[in-house]
């Protein structure tokens, strides 16, 4: 009885039901067996994550850069593993990681369902790529994981909307797509899609530097982001990447971007990187999306939402 008191009140505490956490947690659990499994038998090598470094994925909207002081050094904490993804090409030509993020926010993505402060992508990329060839690895990822807990888990933990998605999925251009429906493009089509779809060749001001140009001067990337149906939104973005010092230099111009802070990164670039395209896709995202739920906050433990001050 004091147990059951107890537990009350800890569940209360943390906002949390038990049963619920522990079904988002067990699926969060397969996802990444899943796809550690599906990576490994197709000859990646799992990379492990770096959680601070001198450089960080600028992103392309405003988020703070948390940073320690590393011997007297300004390290950052982890916003994405991009640039460690390019250089680890010089080694291996399949990676992938579960990465750590750390991003801190604007107050207005609070309220979307979708942005946590702390979480995890699984990142990979491929030597020698192209966009579709990691595109292909996507569909088959996901349909691997939502097979398994499809036979797994009684339909009360799961999104009613869950099946099987047919491959390859649909490819939508970024300025087709905005032209027809306007600046929340993104959210609209999602929420009248009921299958998985990509947005593809995303223009350079939307998206960040290192992202590959179809060509120098076209303006438009050879990139993508895969969107859930149902109103669930974005899971994924990638592309390929700029690889050649000169391109990524003047990207880096481009955008208005200060060179020194990728000193690294170029230096790297003038010895030598590989072509390679690969992605990212948000690992508390999916359990979101498998479960149905609303708010991503509510299907992971422990959760750092936007503005709020938690454990
Ligand atoms: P990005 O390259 O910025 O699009 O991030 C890669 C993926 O990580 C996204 O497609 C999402 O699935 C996931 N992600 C990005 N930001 C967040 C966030 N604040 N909270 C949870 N997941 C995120
Ligand atoms: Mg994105």
């Amino acid at each position: 009885m004091q147990n059951m008191l107890l537990n009350e009140a800890i569940e209360k505490y943390y906002g949390l039901n038990r049963e619920d956490i522990y079904a988002s947690m067990k699926m969060n659990t397969i996802i990444r067996e899943e796809m550690k499994l599906f990576l490994d038998m197709d000859g990646f090598i799992e990379v492990n994550p770096v959680i601070i470094s001198p450089i960080s994925d600028p992103l392309n909207h405003p988020v703070q850069d948390p940073w320690i002081d590393y011997y007297g050094f300004r390290y950052r904490l982890t916003k994405s593993m991009i640039f460690h993804k390019q250089l680890s090409m010089v080694f291996f030509d399949k990676i992938f990681i579960f990465s750590p993020n750390i991003r801190v926010e604007p107050l207005d993505r609070k309220s979307t369902g979708r942005h946590l402060v702390e979480f995890t992508q699984l990142d990979l990329e491929v030597r020698n790529a192209k966009r579709e060839d990691v595109m292909e690895i996507a569909e088959k990822m996901i349909e691997k994981v939502v097979r398994r807990v499809m036979e797994e888990f009684d339909i009360k933990f799961l999104n009613p909307g869950l099946k099987v998605f047919k491959r390859p999925y649909r490819k939508i251009k970024y300025l087709d797509a905005k032209s027809e429906y306007g600046e929340d493009f993104e959210l609209k089509l999602s929420k009248e899609m009921d299958e998985p779809f990509w947005i593809i060749d995303i223009p350079l001001e939307a998206r960040e530097f290192y992202d590959k140009e179809t060509e120098p001067g076209s303006g438009i990337l050879r990139d993508m982001d895969l969107i859930y149906p149902l109103g669930y939104g974005e899971a994924i973005s990638g592309g390929e990447r700029e690889y050649q010092y000169e391109r990524i230099l003047e990207r880096i111009k481009r955008k208005g971007q200060n060179p020194e802070e990728f000193a690294l990164l170029l230096e790297a670039a003038k010895k030598g990187l590989y072509p390679s395209a690969g992605f990212g896709i948000g690992i508390e995202r999916f359990v979101r999306f498998l479960r149905g739920k609303e708010d991503i906050s509510s299907i992971t433990l422990f959760p750092k939402k936007i503005g709020e001050f938690t454990i």
